[in-house]
């Protein structure tokens, strides 16, 4: 991604209202951020129980997203819908996204699994366990980024163009 400011960051968000936008707390790193690094920025909020928030990069803008954790827990241990992680290395459980403008408003939200603390990009550069002889691991770890990439994006845009 490339590097906002926090004006920007609070500016990205299409599914939080002007108020929720201010409350927001911040990554407590977020001065620090290597956002080159990042495929997607996301964590929880200090203060909000229960708030995940994550910006991606869409069509080159930042679109934020406001994420709220969902009361059911997974039944059995889940995978998450984004990095589509098979080790299963932390929890995975149920966010769900008030969809942006009207639909929104009139109660609308689209719902994912994904790793409680946003782990995906650690998750998706694990090296896999190569699968045959000659099998080239760094290919399949760069298609997994991809994915998740991919991922993330359609999760956002499902968001964002909702009417
Ligand atoms: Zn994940």
């Amino acid at each position: 991604m490339y590097a906002i400011t926090e004006k920007q960051l609070r500016a990205a968000f299409v599914n939080a209202s002007q108020r929720e936008r201010t409350i927001m707390t911040l990554p407590s790193d977020f001065a620090a951020l290597d956002w080159e690094a990042l495929d997607y920025l996301g964590w929880r909020d200090a203060r909000l129980a229960g708030v995940g928030y994550i910006v991606a990069e869409l069509d080159g803008e930042a679109v934020g997203i406001q994420l709220r954790r969902a009361e059911s827990k997974p039944r059995s241990r889940a995978q998450c819908s984004w990095c589509e992680d098979v080790y299963l290395p932390n929890d995975v459980v149920f966010y769900s996204a008030k969809r942006a403008g009207k639909a929104g408003r009139n109660g609308n939200t689209v719902g994912t699994l994904v790793c409680e603390g946003f782990e995906c990009q650690v998750n998706a550069r694990r090296t896999p366990p190569p699968a045959y002889l000659g099998y080239d691991v760094d290919a399949a770890r760069e298609r997994r980024i991809e994915a998740m990439r991919v991922n993330v994006s359609n999760f956002v845009r499902d968001v964002r163009d909702s009417d």
